[in-house]
């Protein structure tokens, strides 16, 4: 009897836990935690912590297949990060998959990493898989992101100049794709965060 009830304690006490706010969590966005698509925490010993000041758009530079398993991508994004790259962990904080859906990648208290010259120390990093030089990114991406960016401008009181992408910080990267920075350029991106946020403060 006393073991039953001390089993149903633990699992009400793991159970408390899984339900705890991730580190990347925001309000208004569902966010796979990386615990759910099996990632592995960083070690907060090397990491370098951060206060988020800018918002920074990627892409992955690499062709993404229709029906490629994204769960399998992180995964295989978490392992090449630190095996190869010897980094602290995926480089982004935020994975967008070809239906708009986002994931968690670095924990938004560390800063991220790059191949580039930029310092990006501040920057909360989005990524949307694929590679926009030679593909046009899709309406659930552009939701996803703009939907994002909203969230992250909220939560860190952000002004909407702080929105940008890699290449306007390093003259050696194309990234995001000119497809996709299209978007950026245009002001697309800003005028659907100004929309967000003028309805969450209604
Ligand atoms: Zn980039």
């Amino acid at each position: 009897m006393r073991r039953i009830v001390y089993s149903l304690l633990l699992s009400a006490a793991l159970m408390s836990q899984s339900a705890a706010a991730a580190p990347n969590d925001l309000p208004g966005v569902s966010v796979m935690s990386v615990e759910q698509w099996g990632g592995t925490p960083a070690d907060p010993a090397k990491a370098r912590r951060q206060t988020i000041s800018h918002i920074t758009l990627h892409h992955q530079g690499e062709t993404y297949p229709v029906g490629k398993d994204p769960i399998a991508y992180l995964r295989n994004l978490q392992t090449w990060s630190r095996n190869t790259k010897h980094w602290l962990d995926i480089p982004y904080h935020y994975i967008i998959d070809l239906d708009g859906k986002v994931y968690a990648g670095r924990d938004i208290g560390y800063a991220g990493d790059t191949n580039t010259e930029y310092d990006p120390v501040g920057h909360a990093l989005i990524e949307v898989v694929g590679n926009f030089e030679e593909v046009e990114p899709n309406a659930a991406q552009l939701k996803a992101v703009a939907d994002l960016m909203a969230a992250l401008a909220l939560k860190y009181h952000l002004p909407l100049d702080a929105i940008a992408s890699h290449k306007d910080y390093s003259a050696q990267t194309v990234c995001p794709g000119e497809h996709l920075y299209a978007y950026l350029q245009d002001g697309y991106f800003k005028r659907e965060v100004a929309l967000r946020l003028a309805r969450s403060t209604r």
